[in-house]
């Protein structure tokens, strides 16, 4: 199944738009620097380290997705930036009922429809530990694929540059440096506990959506010099959301101190 999506034709890009999607040129190869400050780092569960100073029921609450988490209605419609669901916490799924599975068909319905390869709930605004993808981004081809619940357990030291564009940030395209290789403990949509090891397009896919579920976005792993030559549209998004909403915008590019450049997982 996987060995099959890692051959899936290179062309096609991650989250993203297939049709604005391509390799990062050889130019950008400079940008492999940062394999240097890889290390094998599992991902630790942040509510275990919270354990002991958080009452158990409280944590519970805290963390797992209650019916109302997840609650939507059809048709879902992409959140865009600078909105702040895209930076809020993302709830671990414990029910595995229809609404779930409904959720699930829907985001690919959304997704097809806007030309996506990958998307992550909170991307539809439902702030829970759940992504679809297909490589192919064609309904019918490829093979569609849930997570629930993913979590990284290893990564290859050897990163590669490539131009991601984002559901979440029309227009915007740009190269972000990851890993090649990604392993993975989820859950499927019945709630069974499986293990991927993803390369190629499919591992970009992943890295992109489960970011996502993380509350980052693709231009916080951007180098100062990429983000710099797309300010111009992050901040005609930030206005056009003021425009919409009414509201501030909650973040901005102008004010941000610093941008993770180096690829990895988790905030650090
Ligand atoms: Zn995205």
């Amino acid at each position: 199944m996987i060995v099959s999506m890692a051959s899936a034709n290179f062309v096609h890009s991650p989250c993203f738009s297939t049709k604005t999607l391509r390799p990062a040129t050889s130019s950008l190869n400079r940008f492999i620097i940062f394999s240097s400050n890889y290390s094998y780092r599992p991902l630790v569960v942040k509510a275990q380290a919270k354990r002991g100073i958080i009452q158990k029921d409280v944590l519970l609450e805290e963390e797992i997705a209650t019916p109302d988490d997840l609650k939507f209605e059809a048709p879902l419609e992409i959140v865009l930036y600078p909105d702040p669901r895209l930076r809020s916490k993302n709830k671990r799924v414990a029910t595995f009922d229809d609404n779930l599975k409904n959720l699930a068909d829907e985001m690919f319905d959304v997704m097809y429809k806007t030309d996506g390869i990958g998307l992550s709930a909170p991307q539809v605004g439902i702030n829970v530990q759940l992504m679809v993808f297909n490589p192919v981004g064609e309904r019918g081809e490829g093979e569609e694929i849930i997570l629930v619940n993913p979590k990284v357990i290893k990564y290859s030291k050897k990163v590669a540059p490539y131009t991601e564009g984002c559901l979440s940030f029309p227009g915007i395209n740009a190269d972000v440096v990851r890993p090649e290789i990604v392993k993975v403990d989820a859950q499927d949509i019945t709630g069974a506990n499986f293990t991927l090891s993803l390369s190629r397009l499919p591992s970009r896919v992943f890295q992109h959506e489960f970011d996502h579920l993380e509350g980052i976005l693709f231009f916080d792993r951007m180098s100062a010099e990429v983000v710099e030559s797309i300010r111009t549209e992050l901040m005609e998004l930030e206005q056009k959301y003021e425009d919409r909403t009414g509201l501030p915008r909650p973040e901005s590019v102008e004010t941000r101190k610093r941008w993770k450049a180096a690829a990895g997982f988790g905030k650090s």
